[in-house]
């Protein structure tokens, strides 16, 4: 049996570490609980031949129904949150010590910033800087996943992306460098953090000052829009398509386009299209991830006979068949 320098799993379940509940095993899974034991863990996966995969939340990603040969690194026990240092003191090899002072988080103070690891939920984000009544973050209200996925795929929507508050990110390249890159050395696209592969292992964040109520009237009424029109209750992984450029689609989005291609409701197995939000296909009970491929394939076929534009995924797929 291989060791490793964190906590591992062999065989793991990965299904449950998913919000639409699909997918096989992992041959290997990584659990460091440091961004330095990732690191470790990383090396050590490479050492041996295997091309880590990263997972965050699962909020965003379709797992194949097999299993997933090499290892998967979770950044599920990496969730700390720290006010950092003054800037004098800030030095890049210490930012992410765990020695920094944990967040009480009903303080209030002059530097709105703060440190978080890549596995900070992104839910717990929003409650925190809610309760410091610290604006910028009301435009991720209602998005599952972690903050190191979060800034990976740019989450975000009409009220703010979540780079709009990155002041700076720690990553590990492909070729196995720890940088740390500024908000200024970044170029943040639509859904894409645009980092060329590499694994955020967690960021400066810079908020607002605010007025605690006003904040939380925001998070509020983002969550009741979000919930009038997104299946949130419903296993799904979020927007399956990204929004096809306007000046293509007349200024539809993707979910109006399925909507209008008369495939809202169209289900393979267990997978449906939500009647509620074209864009999100959900699991009612027992959907394998073929099912939603199939769909997938199904919904972009039709979009593209009555539009001629294809949808591009905004869904990862780790297909164990095509890795
Ligand atoms: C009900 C629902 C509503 C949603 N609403 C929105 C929305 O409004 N806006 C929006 O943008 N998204 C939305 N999503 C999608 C999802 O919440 C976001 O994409 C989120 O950022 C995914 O983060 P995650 O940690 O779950 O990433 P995962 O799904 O775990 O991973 C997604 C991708 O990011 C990579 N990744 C994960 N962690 C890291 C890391 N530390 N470093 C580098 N790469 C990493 C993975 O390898 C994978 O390629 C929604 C999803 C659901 C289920």
């Amino acid at each position: 049996m291989l060791s490793w320098p964190c906590a591992a799993l062999p065989e793991a379940e990965l299904s449950g570490r998913t919000t639409i509940r699909i997918g096989g095993r992992a041959e290997w899974l990584l659990e460091p609980a440091h961004p330095d034991e990732f690191v470790a863990g990383w090396h050590a996966a490479r050492e041996r031949g295997y091309e880590p995969r990263v997972l965050g939340g699962g909020a965003n990603l379709l797992l194949g129904d097999g299993t997933l040969p090499g290892v998967v690194i979770t950044t599920e026990r990496m969730g700390r949150v720290f006010r950092p240092r003054p800037d004098d003191e800030l030095g890049a090899a210490d930012e992410y010590a765990p020695l920094l002072p944990a967040l009480t988080p009903l303080e209030r103070g002059a530097d709105t910033r703060l440190v978080a690891w890549a596995g900070c939920s992104l839910p717990g984000l929003v409650r925190i800087t809610r309760e410091l009544g610290w604006s910028g973050f009301e435009g991720l209200a209602g998005v599952p996943g972690h903050l190191g996925g979060g800034v990976a795929m740019n989450a975000g929507g009409r009220w703010g992306e979540l780079w709009d508050v990155v002041e700076s990110v720690r990553v590990l390249t492909r070729a196995g460098e720890l940088q740390q890159l500024e908000r200024a050395q970044c170029a943040p696209r639509y859904r894409d953090g645009n980092l060329g592969g590499a694994v955020v292992l967690g960021a400066v964040l810079r908020f607002r000052a605010d007025e605690r109520a006003a904040v939380k009237e925001r998070v509020q009424g983002y969550l009741r829009e979000k919930s009038a029109a997104q299946p949130v209750t419903e296993h799904s992984c979020g927007c399956i398509f990204k929004n096809p450029d306007k000046n293509l689609s007349a200024g539809r989005g993707a979910g109006q386009l399925i909507e209008a291609a008369g495939a809202k409701g169209l289900r393979r197995g267990d997978a449906l299209v939500s009647e509620k939000h074209g864009n999100f296909i959900v699991n009612r009970g027992r959907a394998s991830a073929r099912d939603v491929l199939d769909l997938i394939e199904d919904v972009r076929a039709r979009v593209a006979d009555r539009f001629g534009l294809r949808l591009e995924n905004e869904i990862k797929v780790w297909d164990a068949s095509a890795s």
